[in-house]
């Protein structure tokens, strides 16, 4: 970014008296001294209303695998603009979007909410609506959304912002929720011997991307799977960063581990408001109007988010070159960052898996909450900043994730190389 964004400021002064924090989301407040404003955006790139061309690792924050205004997508969308977009009743699109993701997800039905936020809420209503119980289990430093039940030391902005746990929700209501620590079989298997039976459900994000990038131990997911089933909770596996990222089927196919509810978002409305609960159909016909699972929304299955949804689906579905030029772009990203930062020597851990990437400075291991607080969460701002005045936007926060996408081609690859290798030696 260049050094002085005069329409940036000025408009983020004017923002400043309209929203708290000069924002609608805190995360968007963390690029210091102001947020650059967007004019619009194209492939790898986004394009500042003071003429900068950055490079966006962040791409709305996952939902973008396509990268930033994809012919294909924008085709579909124009398509159903030109069709009217909202009708109060369903549409043919929601039903083939629901039939792509019930098959990679080997589950009967969908519900089709608005967020992410929306999809954990009512799959937590679910689930105790289905189980008749009440406690949930989630774990240290996985984000949901700003769901009251779980926003209990939750990731992302809420640890940036020091409120992992939110004022303004009950203790009562906060009571309900156990928080163990991640990544941690001992705790968990000790925890349900004595818990188990009152457990409605167990909701985990299969991998963390919202305490940075943190990788599971194949053997804690497998006993979430084991102990749950035995006592009968539900496990719901939160994709809405990884499904359809890490793979077509999410996290699940990668490891072969299957939940009783997932709950999708991001890409699967193709950079659109989505979210979506998928299961079984005895869980899933717990919901109105079969059920008497509350849950409604004027604007569930969206038909511009459904046609952005499927074109995205389309293009992975029929273009494995999208997830090889994503994941070798975080791959060649994750391996720079560690040789640079060996060169200069600083420590640094980083975590990367398919299309996701992040840089902790710490000597690592990272493989939970505390791990990740206990980096130089200093020097990643600093690394920030220094990557955006080389025109490479990276989240501006140490608790989020890089992505990439089909549109990180070898040439933005090797730019962002040639920022990166100036960049590390700077935090010296
Ligand atoms: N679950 C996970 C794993 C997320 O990363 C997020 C948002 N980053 C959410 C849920 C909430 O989604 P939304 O912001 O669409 O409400």
């Amino acid at each position: 970014m260049t050094e002085f964004a005069e329409k940036s400021k000025a408009l983020f002064e004017e923002a400043l008296k309209l929203f708290p924090g000069g924002v609608n989301s805190p995360v968007r407040a963390t690029v210091k001294p102001y947020p650059f404003y967007v004019e619009r955006a194209e492939g790898a790139e986004l394009i500042t209303i003071d003429g900068d061309r950055l490079i966006d690792y962040v791409l709305g924050y996952g939902p973008l695998i396509l990268g930033h205004k994809h012919p294909e997508v924008l085709k579909a969308v124009i398509e159903q603009l030109e069709k009217g977009w909202l009708y109060g009743t369903p549409s043919k699109s929601e039903v083939e979007l629901a039939k792509k993701i019930t098959k990679y997800y080997h589950a009967d039905m969908v519900r089709f909410v608005n967020s992410g936020t929306e999809a954990t809420v009512t799959a937590i209503r679910l689930a105790r609506g289905f189980t008749n119980r009440s406690y949930i289990v989630k774990f240290e430093g996985c984000y949901h959304g700003s769901n009251d039940s779980l926003l209990v030391k939750a990731g992302s902005a809420a640890t940036h912002y020091g409120v992992p746990s939110s004022r303004g929700i009950p203790d009562e209501l906060t009571r309900l929720t156990y928080v163990l620590p991640y990544n941690d079989v001992e705790a968990f298997e000790k925890f349900m011997r004595s818990h188990g039976e009152s457990i409605a459900a167990v909701i985990v994000e299969p991998i963390i991307a919202n305490s940075g990038l943190i990788l599971p131990d194949v053997e804690f997911l497998k006993a979430l799977r084991e102990y749950t089933k035995s006592y009968g909770a539900l496990l719901i596996f939160d994709e809405v960063v990884t499904g359809f990222r890490v793979a077509l089927g999410g996290v699940q196919e990668l490891y072969n581990i299957k939940a009783d509810l997932t709950t999708l978002g991001k890409i699967v409305g193709g950079g659109f408001p989505i979210g979506v609960v998928v299961g079984p159909k005895e869980i899933m016909e717990n919901l109105t109007p079969l059920g008497k699972v509350f849950n409604a929304g004027t604007f569930n299955a969206h038909p511009v988010a459904m046609a952005a949804g499927l074109a995205t689906i389309g293009v992975l579905e029929r273009d494995r070159s999208v997830y090889e030029t994503a994941n070798s772009a975080a791959k060649t990203l994750a391996e720079t960052l560690l040789t640079q930062a060996e060169k200069c020597g600083i420590d640094a851990t980083v975590n990367t898996i398919a299309s996701m990437v992040q840089i902790f400075f710490t000597k690592g291991p990272v493989k939970n909450y505390n791990d990740a607080k206990a980096s130089n969460t200093k020097l990643y701002v600093k690394l920030h900043t220094e990557l955006l005045k080389r025109k490479v936007f990276i989240p501006p926060s140490q608790f989020e994730t890089w992505f990439t996408s089909s549109a990180h081609t070898s040439s933005i690859v090797e730019k962002t190389i040639n920022a990166i290798e100036e960049a590390i030696p700077k935090l010296l």
